[in-house]
């Protein structure tokens, strides 16, 4: 990211100010989609429409969308509002329809672009056809899955296309509902930086208490966007009602938003970040170097304990480097979680290295 300007410009973003996308998880009565889509209107905080008409859902016999029914309701708030309208589609017939009614965008599923074969049969109803495309990341934590769905649609001659970060699903996660795991987008932005990157805090958070929050953080990480579930009457929303918002709440939300409005361009401000830029790289190597040393070591002692007939795991051991450096690490202002991670990792590469001694 060296160098690299704060505000990056593309095809869905123009300007420093991130693009919003508000409109309810479903589609569900006339009237729902346009008080709806009205108030997000009136509050003139959003871009983007968006409704689902389909809806993948986990367990069978709840709402599954309202299904063609709804396009009209959505081109009506187009005509109406001015605004593009975005839906999602997942599979090649909801393509054709979405078409037919003049969406604007469209967008993959988390639980369709999980699967090659329902992506590419998208990318072939849209091939040959000049509309953008967002895609979601799959439910699971795979970079190149995400990636590969879309280059499908690169490969069809889809020119304008963008992600969606909505988080990964995990049984182990308590906090959000589906875990952000932002280094993954972040790896996924310094792949293909040119593509927009939109953050889903309505399906990270699964609730409503941490959209602030999360929809900041997104902002603070330079994401090209928000995606916001917003509805009249949340709570007897028929599908995600615990994480939408009404659009007075969302027209609050985005105008306590803190943009940060970097000056890239101001060359003495360009100067100090890249001096504490350097430090930090120094750091790096230090600490890189310092790994090897350490990892060095840990070879040598598996010499010794393979030479004694002595077992690789000793748990009295871990126990005390652990406690060494949560100390450590408390008087160095790091949070006792990160230094677990930290000293497992390592400890895991050490067991790794010796056990190859171990068994040559
Ligand atoms: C949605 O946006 O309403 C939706 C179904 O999201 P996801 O694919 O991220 O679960
Ligand atoms: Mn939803």
């Amino acid at each position: 990211m060296e160098g690299q300007t704060k505000h990056r410009t593309n095809w869905l973003r123009k300007t420093e100010i991130p693009v919003v996308i508000a409109g309810p998880c479903s589609a569900e009565t006339e009237e729902q989609v346009y008080e709806t889509c009205r108030g997000i209107a009136a509050s003139g905080k959003a871009d983007i429409l968006r409704a689902g008409i389909w809806k993948p859902r986990t367990r069978p016999g709840t709402f599954e969308g309202i299904g063609i029914k709804g396009l009209p309701w959505m081109r009506a708030m187009k005509m109406e509002t001015g605004m593009p309208v975005t839906v999602e589609v997942a599979k090649a017939g909801h393509v054709e329809a979405a078409l037919e009614f003049e969406m604007d965008i469209l967008w993959i599923g988390a639980r369709t672009s999980v699967n090659p074969f329902a992506v590419q049969e998208i990318a072939e109803a849209v091939r040959g056809v000049d509309i953008p495309i967002l895609v979601k990341n799959p439910i699971n934590p795979d970079l190149a899955l995400w990636l590969g769905a879309v280059e499908r649609f690169e490969r069809v001659g889809i020119e304008k296309i963008g992600a969606i970060h909505r988080g990964f699903s995990n049984s182990a996660e308590k906090v959000y509902r589906n875990r952000p795991q932002w280094q993954l987008a972040i790896d996924f932005m310094a792949k293909r930086p040119e593509l927009p990157m939109i953050c889903d805090p309505s399906h990270i958070c699964g609730n409503r208490h941490m959209l602030q929050e999360v929809s900041q953080k997104g902002v603070d990480l330079n994401y090209d966007g928000l995606m916001i579930e917003t509805h009249r009457d949340p709570d007897n929303a028929w599908s995600d009602a615990k994480q939408q918002i009404t659009p007075e709440v969302f027209g609050k939300m985005i105008t306590d938003m803190v943009l940060r409005h970097g000056k890239e361009d101001d060359a003495s401000i360009q100067h100090s970040l890249e001096f504490m830029r350097s430090e930090i790289n120094q750091i790096d190597t230090d600490l890189m170097n310092l790994l090897g040393e350490r990892m060095g070591i840990a070879r040598k002692i598996g010499e010794f304990k393979k030479n004694n007939s002595m077992t690789i795991l000793q748990p009295k051991r871990w126990k005390e480097i652990l406690e060494k450096a949560q100390v450590k690490g408390d008087s160095n202002n790091l949070s006792a979680d990160f230094v677990s991670k930290l000293l497992r990792a390592i400890h895991d590469e050490s067991i790794d290295q010796q056990e190859k001694i171990m068994q040559s």
